[in-house]
């Protein structure tokens, strides 16, 4: 990916009218992880290192409905009716949004492609030249988000084994002793969730590993390091 690195330091790069935009003139990149791995955080640090934007197609759709752009609209009619909204509305929410200034030198995608039709529409509109998985065993992921819990006063976030309060019972950010653990955040709904998520995105992952791009790292360690890890991949 030196290109990109090297893309994204040049601002004389030159002006493509957007209509005449060839297809696949940028390599995106495309993040997974299950529920609690950190991808969120890492996204973050990835999009601070590489200038690719991350892109969310959960934050789109909810953006383009409240702008009400054409798409915004077409999608609206099926999350009124409580229905998925389909693939192909998704993929048009992505072109629009790849042709946007900041997306010349590609994207980081989050939470899409999920399955593989998904990911054969997508190849259609953008290259994608990394699949990033952030792996971490579910025994710790389920040991990760079961421990957690809230004051309930001001929200500060802790956990019984990795971040305790420093007096046992009483906040540490403003001292309430009242606190709150969410409902889903129990051992069953954990690995109920982890197991959707496997089934979904295995086939994906083998899908991306037969084309040689799928790179898997281990996500059971400290921030930096596997951020480190990432941005090694990604060189
Ligand atoms: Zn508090």
């Amino acid at each position: 990916m030196a290109a990109l690195w090297s893309s994204v330091a040049s601002p004389a790069r030159p002006t493509v009218k957007k209509e005449s935009l060839p297809a696949l003139i940028m390599e995106s990149i495309v993040l997974f992880g299950p529920p609690g791995a950190g991808k969120g955080t890492q996204a973050q640090r990835i999009m601070e290192s590489t200038g690719l934007p991350q892109v969310s197609t959960g934050d789109m759709l909810r953006a383009a409905v409240a702008a009400g752009t054409p798409t915004g609209i077409e999608a609206k009619k099926y999350m009124d009716a409580g229905q998925l909204v389909p693939d192909e509305v998704i993929i048009d929410l992505i072109k629009d949004r790849i042709q946007e200034d900041d997306a010349s030198n590609g994207v980081m995608f989050d939470g899409f492609p999920r399955t593989i039709p998904q990911a054969e529409a997508l190849s259609t509109i953008t290259a994608v030249s990394h699949v990033v998985a952030i792996e971490v065993p579910d025994e710790r992921i389920v040991e990760r988000i079961c421990g957690r819990y809230t004051c309930a006063d001001c929200s500060a976030v802790f956990h019984d084994t990795f971040n305790p309060t420093t007096k046992e019972g009483v906040c540490d950010s403003c001292g309430s002793s009242n606190f709150k653990r969410r409902a889903d955040d129990n051992a069953d709904t954990v690995m109920s969730r982890l197991n959707a998520y496997h089934e979904q995105t295995s086939p994906l992952a083998a899908w991306y590993d037969s084309k040689g791009i799928f790179f898997r790292i281990d996500g059971d360690r400290d921030i930096d390091s596997i951020t480190q890890d990432i941005l090694t991949t990604l060189e």
